[in-house]
């Protein structure tokens, strides 16, 4: 039982009209699709959203035609400053709907809608007028003098960031003068499907954005479609793999951003509330569906038992239930099956001898929940020491020395991000040199801007997105 009770204050739904049945965007209409078409649920209460279009072999086919087309007649062609106007005209339109984009976004994902409304939604918007500034600019980018797109860029996604990986993909795709064609996760489908209403309303000319919904056969057609010039993709490891075996061998341009397993490292002297909070942000922000996540907890061994003591008393206090209640911190699992690997993982950190603390309470009947998750004795020799669970779930591990806690952060087969918390500047340099993530973070954690480029190292993928080294994904400079 908490101090304190909040009375409800859900947000309204009444502000999105969600249709009834999606078909596909493409060569700038909404056109059905020839596949079977597949339902998008409400992870929070099973509830069917929507059905929505599967794109067949056929319909990708139309889709990177179109892209090829509008690429060649209009988009290449451009004088970079009119792309820029049209990046513009989306960043704002997406603030003026920012609202509905939350709202469905958190229906579509299960997401807290304090999350969708103060985070996916403004940084898609930042996204677009990141790189919408870049577009006339290119030839300052540091990247040859006259660098040049690349031509038609297919683009796969996941389901937990959904508007936003989408704002990651498209925006340097399109300031770049590249075209698109976009694959959706199938649990998430409606934000991008609302941004292709945002794509006619700004007028952006037929064929530059096409949104191909559907499963992961889709997702196979887009990336091994041979008029794609070039892919990106993040999601796991696993497709990422199968991915970077069919584009090899061809003149294909990729960049794979995967999965991780960040270690977030506590020294002594580091302020314990300040450091709580930042725990609790690295893995339960977002129901820890987040590549960057802070998963394994590293913590000297001297303030072991204080920080697991604040830590237990901090996560008592989160709210875990209606994603659309204003108040709630943890939202719902995205799907059944992301569930149950998250059940899967955790059991075996059970039978493999760590030690498992849940907060009291109750979770909703229906839909898809787990609780905030913390593991102690953990050895980095178990599985949840080491396989990416992709849920509220931490594992705490302990070091003695500097030189350990970077042993141990290291002893892992991603390397996309890190944290360290240390009152010491000297001592956050020194570790953060020697941590192989591609991102760090020194006393915050799952911070990100538009300006800062992200991406990993080993099996997190390559390749950057975001910031000026992002641009070069979708550029070449020879010529
Ligand atoms: P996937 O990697 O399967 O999904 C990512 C995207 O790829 C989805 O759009 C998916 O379609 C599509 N896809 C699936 N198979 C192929 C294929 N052969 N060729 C091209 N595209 C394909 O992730 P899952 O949803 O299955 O999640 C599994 C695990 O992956 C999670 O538990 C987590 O550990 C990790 N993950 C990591 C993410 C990250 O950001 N690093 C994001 C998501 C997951 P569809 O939606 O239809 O499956």
């Amino acid at each position: 039982m908490s101090i304190f009770e909040y009375a409800p204050a859900p947000e309204s739904r009444s502000i999105v009209d969600i249709r009834p049945s999606y078909g596909l965007f493409v060569d700038g209409e909404f056109a059905d699709g020839t596949g079977t078409p597949f339902k998008t649920v409400n992870p929070a209460t099973e509830e069917v959203l929507s059905e929505v279009a599967t794109g067949s072999d056929a319909d990708v086919d139309r889709a990177v035609r179109a892209a090829r087309r509008a690429f060649t007649r209009v988009w290449g062609p451009m004088r970079p400053a009119d792309r820029g106007k049209y990046l513009f005209r989306i960043a704002r339109l997406l603030q003026e709907r920012a609202r509905e984009f939350a709202v469905l976004e958190t229906l579509d994902n299960g997401k807290p809608i304090r999350e969708s409304r103060d985070v996916d939604v403004p940084l898609a918007a930042a996204h677009f007028f990141y790189h919408a500034g870049w577009a006339d600019k290119l030839e300052h980018a540091g990247l040859g003098p006259a660098p040049r797109p690349l031509g038609v860029a297919g683009q796969v996604i996941p389901w937990n960031f959904p508007l936003l990986m989408l704002a990651w993909k498209v925006a340097p795709a399109l300031a770049t003068g590249n075209t698109v064609v976009l694959k959706p996760a199938e649990t998430t489908p409606l934000t991008a499907l609302l941004f292709a209403e945002i794509c006619q309303q700004a007028d952006l000319p037929p064929g530059v954005v096409n949104i191909v919904t559907g499963a992961g056969e889709t997702g196979r057609a887009v990336i091994s479609h041979p008029d794609v010039d070039k892919v990106a993709f993040t999601g796991s490891t696993e497709v990422g793999r199968a991915i970077a075996r069919a584009v090899a061998g061809t003149e294909k341009r990729l960049t794979l951003e995967l999965g991780g397993k960040a270690a977030n490292i506590v020294f002594d002297d580091a302020p314990i509330d300040e450091a709580v909070e930042g725990i609790v942000r690295g893995i339960f922000f977002n129901q820890g569906h987040v590549c960057c996540a802070g998963s394994r907890l590293l913590v000297q061994e001297s303030v072991h038992d204080d920080v697991v003591a604040s830590l237990q008393r901090r996560i008592g206090t989160l709210r875990v239930g209606d994603p659309m209640d204003k108040n709630t911190d943890l939202g719902a699992i995205n799907s059944a099956e992301q569930l149950a690997r998250i059940r899967d993982l955790t059991a075996y950190g059970e039978t493999e001898g760590a030690t498992c603390w849940q907060p009291e309470g109750d979770l909703p009947d229906r839909g898809f929940w787990f609780k905030p998750t913390v593991f102690t004795d953990v050895s980095p020799a178990h599985r949840i020491a080491r396989d990416e669970v992709f849920g509220p779930v931490l594992s705490v591990m302990t070091f003695r020395t500097p030189d350990e806690a970077v042993a141990k952060a290291n002893n892992s087969t991603y390397g996309l991000s890190a944290g360290v918390w240390s009152e010491k500047g000297s001592r956050i340099l020194k570790i953060t040199d020697q941590l192989r993530a591609g991102v760090v973070w020194a006393n915050t954690f799952n911070e990100l801007d538009p300006t800062s480029p992200f991406g990993g190292y080993k099996q997190s993928g390559y390749g950057r997105e975001g910031g000026r080294q992002g641009l070069s994904a979708y550029l070449r400079s020879d010529f």
